[in-house]
């Protein structure tokens, strides 16, 4: 019997930071099993991107009814969609899997700031992934994006206003020089805060391992309170250990 497998909406990054390559390893070393369906193929390196081609609807979803068939999902995990027509297509998707737990990073644009895509075409269409997902995992700069709103109690509030379930809060981009602070909010409510010391450097690829190790926990049959626990802490020793492939560019984790 295959492992409790997620199901990762996501695209490839050729620099092995991000992406499908960050989703595979983080899975992995969950403990469950990396399926993907491919959303875009990118070009980009630690330092930029410089372009992206997305999948149709049609061949996105081919690939991932194609392992519906075989695979024990448990989860579905989304990163870059790359278009409109394939975040309409995740949604279509999810309504026709219920039964599937779904962790929704929010990706607006890559981590060295280079466009994945229309960003305000993907605001509005991001509403109907919203409220199918187990959990979003939102860094602040997205979160604000997302909701329009500036302050974070405010935005978080929105988010659920918005038909969210939980949401995980990644205070990465917040000026706190000594630390970073994520929060944990479910059905409106903190439920549970972490803050570990801040690294220094720019990391990529950071915010898809979280993610994806989350789903993988999740699909293995952890509350998600317990799966954030564990997939901060892992990720913790994994941007620790990272790797500055040259001088100006981000750190590579290192998953294992
Ligand atoms: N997915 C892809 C394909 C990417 O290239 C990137 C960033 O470069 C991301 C997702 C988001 O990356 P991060 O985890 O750094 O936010």
């Amino acid at each position: 019997m295959v492992r409790a497998t997620v199901l990762c909406f996501s695209g490839l990054d050729p620099s092995g930071g991000a992406g499908i390559q960050a989703d595979i390893e983080s899975i992995g070393q969950s403990g469950a099993h990396a399926a993907i369906a491919c959303t875009a193929l990118t070009i980009q390196n630690s330092q930029q991107v410089f372009g992206f081609e997305a999948a149709s609807k049609q061949l996105l979803l081919a690939q991932a009814n194609a392992v519906v068939k075989d695979l024990p999902i448990r989860c579905v995990k989304s990163g870059m969609l790359g278009t409109t027509e394939n975040i309409a297509a995740l949604a279509e998707f999810l309504a026709e899997h219920p039964d599937y737990q779904y962790v929704l990073d929010p990706v607006l644009v890559a981590n060295s700031g280079g466009s994945l895509g229309n960003q305000a075409t993907f605001v509005k269409a991001f509403a109907e992934l919203i409220p199918l997902a187990t959990v979003i995992t939102p860094n602040t700069v997205e979160l604000r994006a997302l909701t329009g709103e500036d302050d974070l109690e405010l935005a978080t509030q929105k988010l659920f206003a918005m038909g969210a379930q939980a949401i995980l809060v990644k205070g990465g981009h917040e000026d706190t020089p000594d630390y970073i602070r994520n929060a944990l909010y479910i059905a409106g409510e903190l439920v549970a805060e972490s803050r570990c010391p801040r690294l220094a450097g720019e990391y990529h690829g950071s915010g898809c391992s979280l993610a994806s190790f989350i789903a993988g926990r999740l699909a293995q049959g952890d509350a998600l309170k317990t799966a954030v626990q564990h997939a901060e802490t892992w990720l913790f020793g994994v941007l620790q250990q990272a790797e500055s492939p040259v001088e100006n560019g981000q750190k590579m984790p290192k998953r294992f």
